[in-house]
């Protein structure tokens, strides 16, 4: 067995035990960049040189500490939305193309306080706006189970890396299903944790009220040890919850005979993939073999969701994206005048779908609009939060499709925005409730491409759905297959 290949708990129970060095590791990890990076593009920029550095403190340290250091010498990708100090970060867009920070956020700061390795920056729709990481202002990446379809997105190189063993984890962030559907696409496990149970101090915001960030992992175990690295409160965030980190990966083994796991109707559509309804529907049964309960329930405002979402998003996109004026930071093209050099900037640093949505979101907003589009958005928000209260009531968790397709060709959807868009209706109402949503991989249809199935948790309850996530996977070996690159 190669060592890229090893899951993170593998891994760690070999560095701790010494067997292997974490230099070995990473060294191993940049061999397989070089062996499959012409094919799969994942990383808008690596990290060799750093990375070894920092693999060489993590020995020394593995030599000298007794109390473990979770991520202790593990080489980790991140998506280039992370703030990484002295590091590239361009979020995808040519407006940030020449932008190094001067600091590392939150999430970065606990990874590499945890004795992580940062690999590189993945490439990721441009300021995580897409479903095909095709909005990429440099490449597109491509799927590694198949290298003529997309990898998913927003988090598309995060989830490509994953898959194809290029680093042991990755972070992705999610806003509407930019972690859960790219897992889906790419055969891995994806979690988005409860709003504001990870910090977003040092993640260049999309849509703040939603977006959040998660791990992208090889398996459910690796995924509550990254949850458990970079959650809890951070003072930095005035969003972050102030609520306790349980030892997510102690709670796996729990019993789930007898939880109770809601199946929205509204959830099985027509026009989704008949085989990945059906890995669905035989996921459920392989889970009611192992003593969970399943009920059909209703979540009536579904249909609601996805304009919803589009007013939302797009609405705190524009105020978000108002910074970029090529005074601070990035690209700046100068104009005869202020007011030129703003809008020169903006015209030749954003790409189409950005330019897309900061229109709608700006028309979204303004006088006489307001009331029709985001207020009305907002209550939607609101009745959607609401039903899944009301489901939550008689359920534990409710378990749906990730995404209504398989990984589609590059290029299939990037004429139809409206099309795009869609990838995202069996994730975005997760986003709009703030809860917890994980992906884990189901099965396969019949071109090999790998299928996710969605599992929805309570309010801070990741512990249900990652037992729930873990006692699934125990049953199956769809986590196992890799892609043949
Ligand atoms: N595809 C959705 C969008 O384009 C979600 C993206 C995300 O989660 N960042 O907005």
């Amino acid at each position: 067995m190669n060592l890229y290949s090893l899951t993170l708990h593998e891994l760690q129970t070999k560095l701790r035990k010494r067997e292997i060095s974490s230099q070995e590791l990473t060294e191993a990890v940049f061999q397989r960049i070089s062996a499959t990076e012409d094919r799969v593009h994942a990383f808008i920029t690596l990290c060799h040189d750093t990375a070894l550095r920092e693999a060489k403190r993590a020995d020394e340290r593995l030599g000298r500490e007794k109390e473990s250091v979770p991520l202790l010498g593990i080489p980790i990708a991140l998506k280039d939305i992370f703030l990484t100090r002295e590091v590239l970060t361009t979020c995808g867009s040519k407006i940030l193309g020449n932008f190094i920070p001067p600091y590392d956020g939150t999430t970065v700061k606990k990874l590499k306080g945890a004795g992580a390795v940062i690999v590189g920056k993945t490439n990721l729709d441009e300021f995580a706006m897409g479903s095909s990481t095709e909005n990429s202002a440099f490449f597109v990446t491509r799927n590694p189970w198949s290298l003529e379809r997309v990898p998913g997105g927003s988090s598309g190189g995060s989830a490509a890396a994953v898959a194809a063993d290029q680093c042991v984890a990755a972070l992705g962030t999610d806003t509407g299903g930019s972690i859960r559907q790219p897992a889906a696409c790419c055969g891995i496990v994806g979690l988005k944790p409860t709003y504001g149970r990870v910090s977003r101090f040092g993640i260049i915001a999309y849509a703040s009220s939603l977006d959040q960030v998660g791990p992208m992992t090889k398996d459910v175990m690796d995924s509550a040890l990254m949850l458990e690295a970079i959650a809890g409160h951070d003072p930095s965030d005035s969003t972050s919850i102030n609520a306790p980190v349980p030892p997510f990966s102690r709670y796996l083994d729990g019993d789930v005979k007898g939880l109770r796991v809601g199946i929205p109707k509204e959830y099985f559509i027509p026009g989704m993939q008949p085989e990945v309804e059906q890995a669905v529907k035989e996921g459920l049964r392989t889970l009611e073999r192992n003593g969970i309960e399943t009920e059909e329930i209703s979540l009536p405002h579904t249909e609601y969701a996805v304009a919803g979402y589009y007013l939302v998003a797009t609405a705190e996109a524009s105020s978000n994206l108002a910074r970029y004026d090529g005074m601070k930071y990035g690209l700046r093209v100068p104009g005869t005048d202020l007011g030129g050099t703003y809008m020169k900037t903006r015209e030749q640093g954003f790409g189409p779908e950005v330019k897309r949505r900061i229109m709608l979101g700006t028309y979204a907003l303004s006088a006489g609009y307001y009331d029709a589009y985001y207020l009305k958005a907002q209550k939607v928000r609101a009745l959607i939060k609401k039903d899944f209260e009301d489901a939550f009531k008689t359920c534990d968790a409710i378990i749906t499709p990730t995404s209504p397709t398989t990984a589609f060709k590059i290029g299939e959807k990037t004429q139809d925005p409206l099309q795009m868009y869609l990838s995202d209706i069996f994730t975005i109402s997760v986003n709009l409730a703030g809860l917890p949503g994980l992906s884990v991989p189901c099965g396969f249809d019949s071109d090999g491409l790998p299928i996710g199935m969605q599992i929805v948790g309570k309010h801070l309850d990741e512990a249900t759905i990652l037992r729930i996530a873990y006692a699934y996977e125990q049953a199956t070996d769809w986590h196992k297959r890799k892609p043949s690159l």
